[in-house]
Order: structure tokens, then C-alpha cells, then sequence
């Protein structure tokens, strides 16, 4: 036997048996009006303010993502500078290829630390990253013949990688 004393209705749907508290203020819901959440079922108030995981960082995945484009950006570009000023005559086509190459590296690496998501914010990031790369690696060492275009458009390839 069901005991009815205790049936309770939903907070939107006074007609509808609900059992189902929003697990964020706790009004019931019934299954017209919940938002099935990673952290459980919701009021319709509250499961539309749960982040979108494809197009909204964490503040954990922020940084990561800046971590990993600093750090991928100024790897890729002490590599870059080694070889270029190793190679001499041929450095001047390295010099416009490799800025676009480490543009695509380093936006795949923000990419992949935000745990795959794509907004402007990140992709702000990313092409920042390129640049700050180039620029902490120039300071340390002589950079020669590294093509401005070639850095711009570097830069153009991360944005575009985790724009949306
Ligand atoms: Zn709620
Ligand atoms: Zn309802």
C-alpha cells in the first residue's frame, strides 16, 4: 500500500506526483521539467545555469590551458630558434613555416588542456601564447630572420583551433 499522506507534487506542475527535489534548492520537479544534470536532476532555474563543457572552461581548465600554451609556445620556439640559427641560408623558409606549424601546435595543446573546449577567451589565449613564446624566447637569444607574417599567421591558426 502507498501512503498518500505523503505525496508531494511538483513546485511548476501542482498536478503532477513528484518526489524529486532539484539537488541545488531543492524544489520538486517532475519529468516535464527537469534538467538532467552531470550533477543530478534539476529545476528548470537551475539547470540552465550548469556550464556547457563544450564551450565553457573551468577556472582549473583555464589555467591549464595557459600553462600548456606558454609552456608548449616557448618550447616550440627555443627548438625553432635553435634550428634557425643552426641552419643559416635555409632558415629563411624555416622561419615562415615554423611560426605556423608551432600556431597549430600550440593551439592544439590549449585545446587539449582545457579538455577540449573551444571559446574566446581560450582562443585569445592561445594566439597570446604564440606571441608571448616568441617574445620570452627573442629575449633570451638573438632571433634571426623569423618572418612577421609567418608569426601572424602562426597566431591566426591557434585562435582558430579553440575558437568557437
Ligand atoms: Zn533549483
Ligand atoms: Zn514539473
Amino acid at each position: 500500500m502507498v501512503d498518500l499522506r505523503d505525496r508531494t507534487y511538483c513546485k511548476r506542475h501542482p498536478q503532477t506526483v513528484s518526489y524529486l527535489g532539484c539537488s541545488r534548492c531543492g524544489d520538486l520537479i517532475c519529468g516535464e521539467c527537469m534538467i538532467q544534470t552531470p550533477v543530478g536532476a534539476r529545476c528548470p532555474d537551475h539547470g540552465a545555469e550548469m556550464r556547457n563543457p563544450m564551450t565553457q572552461a573551468s577556472g582549473a581548465e583555464m589555467t591549464r590551458a595557459l600553462v600548456a600554451g606558454i609552456g608548449s609556445s616557448i618550447l616550440l620556439h627555443l627548438v625553432f630558434i635553435v634550428m634557425l640559427n643552426a641552419l643559416g641560408r635555409v632558415g629563411l623558409f624555416l622561419g615562415f613555416v615554423a611560426p605556423l606549424a608551432i600556431g597549430y601546435l600550440v593551439g592544439e595543446a590549449v585545446y587539449r588542456a582545457s579538455g577540449y573546449t573551444r571559446n574566446k577567451n581560450l582562443a585569445w589565449a592561445a594566439a597570446g601564447s604564440v606571441f608571448l613564446g616568441l617574445v620570452i624566447v627573442s629575449a633570451l637569444f638573438d632571433v634571426r630572420s623569423v618572418s612577421t607574417f609567418g608569426i601572424l599567421i602562426g597566431m591566426y591558426l591557434a585562435y582558430k583551433r579553440v575558437s568557437p
